[in-house]
């Protein structure tokens, strides 16, 4: 069975469960097993919902053995990032705050995934809130590397990349406000889609930053990414940012099309602090697009060295509000009822004992540029800086389809590296942010297929569109992945 996983694409499994060459609970089984083995070294997930997952695995194999057409993504194993919520299923958000609190309905992406008959295997570990870019923030446990135990994922979703990387899922979904999708995509070898801000329903994401969170899919391939994707897309009623998709050739790219898109190559992105083997992944990814004969254009996204600051004002302003919601009265409490005397006891000793460092931190932060007097100097001010970001991207645009960048300035760091010095651990964001601010579709690629036996370090190729143009980005990642 271990074969089959290792080799396993959305497609593939869909072809071997309708040409009956395994079912879906013998595959969903064999994902248990491996877990069970593997995940001891990784620690991608942070609990697991094997009898629901069983179950709905076995009614995939009635539907198909009565001849009834499924879904391609009937019977897929997904994993899921802890702050999506899965009916019954625990939402820890990777806090200690959380660590009684499930989930009392589905998130609107997991109703769709559901009604696709798509198999949850379990939720993955996190940095504390998706604050972070290691998953070392996470209030339970680290994850490891599966390209090398001794570094991290990146983050926030590590858990979720570690997962589809070392073959625990076969796709999985993580959520991106500054980069956690891609960065851990990137750091872990596989593929991560953030969508245009809007595009996919948040009803039921616990939130960090409204104006910028997004949720999106981990996969293999873009094609797998693609068909998740395409499934959670579009508008909905309890999520009023939330937009139509609209017609496009996402699931059956038009390669003449995608050809002749023109690619733009951002020159601040290139103007130095790139480690070296980023460097060369980046050198080889340009050489692998234009022997395809796509043409490049030198463009400028001059406000991009503002958008690190301009994020770290944004962000802990929505994230201050976001948290006040944990209270210790209302999803759960963890201090016992003889510790506290009073309401204020509890909203102290809960939210004291409940937050990590990280949380509390950007608590601060977020509390003190929103206060009055500094709302204007920072707040205010932030979010003009973010319309000039904004603005940058329209520029872009006006001249190429896609911008051509690395998802991230190094490769996965060591364990450890990184955790004394929150400033350099922002800094590993430094490419990923601005897509956030502007709100457009980005992704992260592979930049060459890496085999976890030869200890490579991965690298990504980031590949960032127009607004809903998830096609163009998804289909030229199709198109590179097929040399
Ligand atoms: N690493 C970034 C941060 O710490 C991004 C987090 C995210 O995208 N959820 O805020």
């Amino acid at each position: 069975m271990k074969k089959h996983l290792h080799d396993l694409t959305i497609k593939g499994f869909h072809e071997g469960l309708l040409n009956k060459e395994f079912s879906a609970f013998e595959i969903a089984e064999g994902y248990f097993d491996w877990i069970a083995e593997k995940d001891k070294e990784v620690g991608a997930y942070l609990s697991l919902q094997k009898d629901e997952a069983l179950k709905s695995a076995s009614e995939v194999d009635v539907k198909v053995a009565s001849g009834v057409e499924v879904d391609v993504l009937a019977g897929v194993p997904l994993a899921v990032k802890d702050v999506v919520l899965i009916e019954d299923a625990p939402a820890s958000a990777g806090s200690k705050i959380l660590e009684k609190y499930s989930a009392s309905y589905d998130a609107t992406v997991i109703k769709k995934l559901k009604e696709a008959q798509a198999v949850f295997l379990g939720k993955t570990n996190l940095d504390e809130f998706a604050m972070g870019s290691s998953t070392e923030n996470s209030g339970y446990r680290l994850v490891h590397n599966p390209y090398d135990l001794l570094r991290v994922p990146g983050g926030s979703s590590g858990g979720s990349a570690a997962a589809v990387a070392a073959n625990m899922a076969l796709a999985a979904l993580g959520t991106d406000t500054g980069g956690s999708i891609r960065q851990p995509a990137a750091f872990c070898g596989v593929v991560g889609l953030k969508p245009t801000y809007g595009a996919v329903s948040r009803h039921g994401l616990i939130a960090l930053a409204s104006s910028l969170d997004q949720i999106g899919p981990f996969g293999k391939t873009a094609e797998d990414a693609a068909i998740v994707f395409s499934k959670i897309r579009g508008s909905d009623p309890f999520d009023s940012t939330s937009v139509e998709a609209e017609e496009d050739d996402l699931l059956k790219p038009d390669f003449e099309r995608i050809k002749k898109l023109r690619v733009g190559i951002p020159k601040e992105y290139f103007a130095g602090g790139l480690s070296p083997e980023v460097e060369k992944g980046m050198a080889e990814a340009e050489r692998r697009l234009r022997s395809l004969k796509l043409e490049f254009e030198e463009i400028s996204l001059p406000h991009t060295k503002y958008a690190l600051s301009v994020y770290y004002i944004i962000l802990p302003a929505e994230a201050s509000a976001n948290l006040a919601r944990f209270d210790g009265i209302r999803y759960s409490r963890i201090v016992s009822e003889k510790e506290v005397k009073s309401l204020r006891d509890i909203y102290f000793k809960d939210r004291g004992a409940g937050f990590g460092a990280e949380p509390r931190r950007r608590i601060l932060l977020g509390t003190f540029v929103l206060s009055a007097g500094y709302y204007d100097a920072y707040y205010a001010k932030a979010q003009k800086v973010r319309r000039l970001i904004l603005r940058d991207f329209d520029e872009a645009f006006k001249k190429v389809d896609v911008i051509f960048a690395p998802t991230t300035p190094t490769s996965a760091f060591k364990i450890g590296e990184k955790t004394e010095d929150p400033l350099s651990m922002y800094l590993s964001d430094i490419f990923t942010i601005p897509a956030n601010l502007a709100g457009v579709p980005a992704v992260s690629i592979p930049v060459k297929k890496y085999s976890l036996a030869d200890k490579e370090l991965p690298i990504g190729l980031q590949l960032i569109g127009r607004h809903f143009r998830e096609a163009d980005i998804l289909g030229l990642g199709q198109y590179y992945e097929r040399l």
